[in-house]
């Protein structure tokens, strides 16, 4: 698959589902993931060194655990985006430039 990632981190921070089946973000990262670098520190082996990390596949993006600002899902008819809290939506806003013009947009951070 294309790497679109914009290295925003927040489909490295942990997750619950609701009870209609909808993904919900925590604020809670992954303790894999440097808060300092915004960088994996298993990234060569994450998913040996973390079950439930996997690899952005067609099949993990129909999920829908991946912020409606990822370039692997924004363009996406009928989308539905997951609950995330404020902290990450703030964090959506900076990385993704997620409701805000193209030119203000700004990239950073890890690869998925
Ligand atoms: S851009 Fe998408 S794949 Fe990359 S870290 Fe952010 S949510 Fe994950
Ligand atoms: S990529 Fe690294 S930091 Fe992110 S969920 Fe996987 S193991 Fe954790």
């Amino acid at each position: 698959m294309k790497e679109l990632c914009r290295r925003c981190t927040i489909c490295c921070y942990r997750k619950v589902i609701a009870e209609d089946g909808s993904v919900v973000y925590t604020d809670r990262p992954c303790g894999f993931l440097d808060l300092d670098t915004g960088l994996c520190i298993v990234y060569e082996f994450r998913t040996r060194a973390k079950a439930e990390c996997v690899r952005i596949t067609k099949k993990v993006i129909d999920l829908e655990a991946l912020p409606s600002g990822c370039p692997y899902v924004k363009d996406r008819t009928g989308y539905r985006a997951p609950r995330l809290t404020p902290r990450l939506e703030k964090l959506e806003r900076e990385t993704l430039g997620a409701g805000q013009p193209k030119e203000e947009k700004t990239s950073r951070r890890k690869r998925r």
